[in-house]
This record gives structure tokens, sequence and C-alpha cells, in this order.
């Protein structure tokens, strides 16, 4: 991979399956996914490269199996990651830009599978890189997945689009003293077991320094703002408390 410092930006976009289905009645609000999409595309436009984890949240989560076992529930929801991949795929390309799907677990006739060379050359012939399957393991979550991703292409910062607009002390809905952290540093995190970001995820993103900012998408122009290093939320950083 070349010198992160001599190429363009890299983004790595995290949506959770939420995210994509606000508003529908289906799994799917398309109005929603078609805004999310054309934001991407102008990203990719004004020069910076973007590849997206997504999560399943809008179909199926592991956690749902209840009795099931939890390696087979979990295979599910990465199947449903990959629902949403092509979905966003789809609609990328619709709208004009290159979109592609590599998937953790290999199903070739739906995508390519995931290496980090492939990757890495479709991002820079500008073609918005769509992760299916997570990390393809169970009992993970598409939030290490995304930091994990992220450092193994070489991202300059992850992006985490919730509905939610950054990290609070408390949940804003319940406490009118929950105050919003404009930077939170990932040993809060995992000291007060926060609910910013999965555990493992934050115990990685320390490891290797790796910023995540936390914005909500709401608004879909968000996405260019945090692509480009504009502080929208709430930005996780490996730096001291
Ligand atoms: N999943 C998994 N391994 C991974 C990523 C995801 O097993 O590396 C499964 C897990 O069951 C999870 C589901 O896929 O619940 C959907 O991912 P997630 O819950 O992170 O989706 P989100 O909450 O972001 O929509």
């Amino acid at each position: 991979m070349e010198n992160k410092n001599l190429r363009p930006r890299r983004v790595l976009l995290k949506l959770s399956g939420e995210a994509l289905s606000v508003g529908a009645d289906g799994i799917l609000n398309y109005e929603l996914v078609t805004a999310i999409c054309a934001e991407i595309k102008k990203c990719v436009e004004a020069g910076t490269q973007v590849a997206i984890v997504v999560g399943a949240g809008n179909i199926w989560r592991g956690r749902q199996g209840g009795e099931m076992d939890q390696t087979r529930a979990d295979h599910m929801g990465m199947l449903a990651t990959t629902i949403n991949a092509i979905a966003i795929q789809d609609t990328l390309i619709s709208l004009g830009a290159k979109a592609k799907v590599f998937t953790a677990v290999s199903m070739p006739t739906f995508a390519t599978p995931y290496t980090r060379d492939a990757v890495d050359a479709a991002l820079n012939d500008g073609t918005v890189v769509v992760f299916g399957c997570g990390l393809g393991s169970p009992f993970f979550s598409t939030d290490t997945a995304a930091v994990l991703r992220a450092v193994e292409i070489g991202a300059d910062a992850a992006l985490f689009a919730k509905n939610i607009d950054g990290v609070y002390s408390a949940d804003p809905k319940l406490d009118p003293n929950a105050k919003k952290y404009e930077t939170l540093s990932y040993q809060v995190i995992l000291r007060d077991r926060l609910k910013a970001i999965d555990l493992t995820a934050a115990a990685f993103a320390l490891d290797r320094d790796l910023p995540v900012y936390v914005f909500a998408l709401d608004n879909p122009e968000n996405i260019i703002r945090a692509a480009s290093g504009e502080n929208i939320g709430t930005i996780l950083h490996g730096g001291n408390i």
C-alpha cells in the first residue's frame, strides 16, 4: 500500500442498519438510502476515498436469536449485512458512482471476496467499497469490523454515523443534564464502559490510535462534513484522559 501521506484522504464510514430504515415500513427507506448515497458520491467527487462498513440492525442482530446457538445467529447477522451492502452498492451505481461489495465470507456469486489489496486498488480507482459480513467471525460487531478495516486499509479516520449527534455523559432523552462530549478518549470509554462504541472496537482503536468521528445521520450532508475532518459531533481519540 502506498504512503498514507502521499495519497488522497481515505475514510471508513460505518452505517448502522437502523440508519438505513428510519421512517420506513420495511427494512429500507429508499429515499433515505438515496440521500445518503448522494452524499457519499459527493465525497468521492471531492477527492475523498470512501469505504463503508454496514450493519444489520434493520434486519437481524445475533442477539435477537434468543435460545439460538450464537454462532448461527451471528451467521444470520452477517448475511443480513450483505443484503444492506448490496442495496447501498445498487443505489450508488444508479446515481452514477462506481461501487463494489467485498465480503469477509466468500460468496462470489454476489460479491468479491475480501482482500486488502483488492480493496486498496478499488479505492484508488475512485470506487466506493462496501464491506459485507463484518469481519466474517461470530461474536463481533460491525463497530469492531469498522475500526479493524479502517486500520487495515490505512484510513485517516473512521466515521460513525448514528441516530444521535454525538456521545453524551447520559441518555439525553432521559437526563436533561446530560452533556455532549466534543472529544472523548478511548481510555475513558473503556474505564467507564460508555456506550459510545463497542468496547472491543474502542480497545482496538486505542491500540492503533485511530480517530473515530461520531455524528448524526439525520442530515445526510453531515457525511461530507465529517469526511472532510470537521467535528460535528464527538471525536473519539487515543490521547490521554
Ligand atoms: N456480525 C458478526 N460478526 C461481525 C459483524 C457482524 O457476527 O464481524 C453479526 C452479529 O450478529 C451482529 C449482526 O451481524 O449483531 C449485525 O451487525 P451489528 O449488530 O453490528 O449491526 P448494527 O447494530 O450496526 O446495525
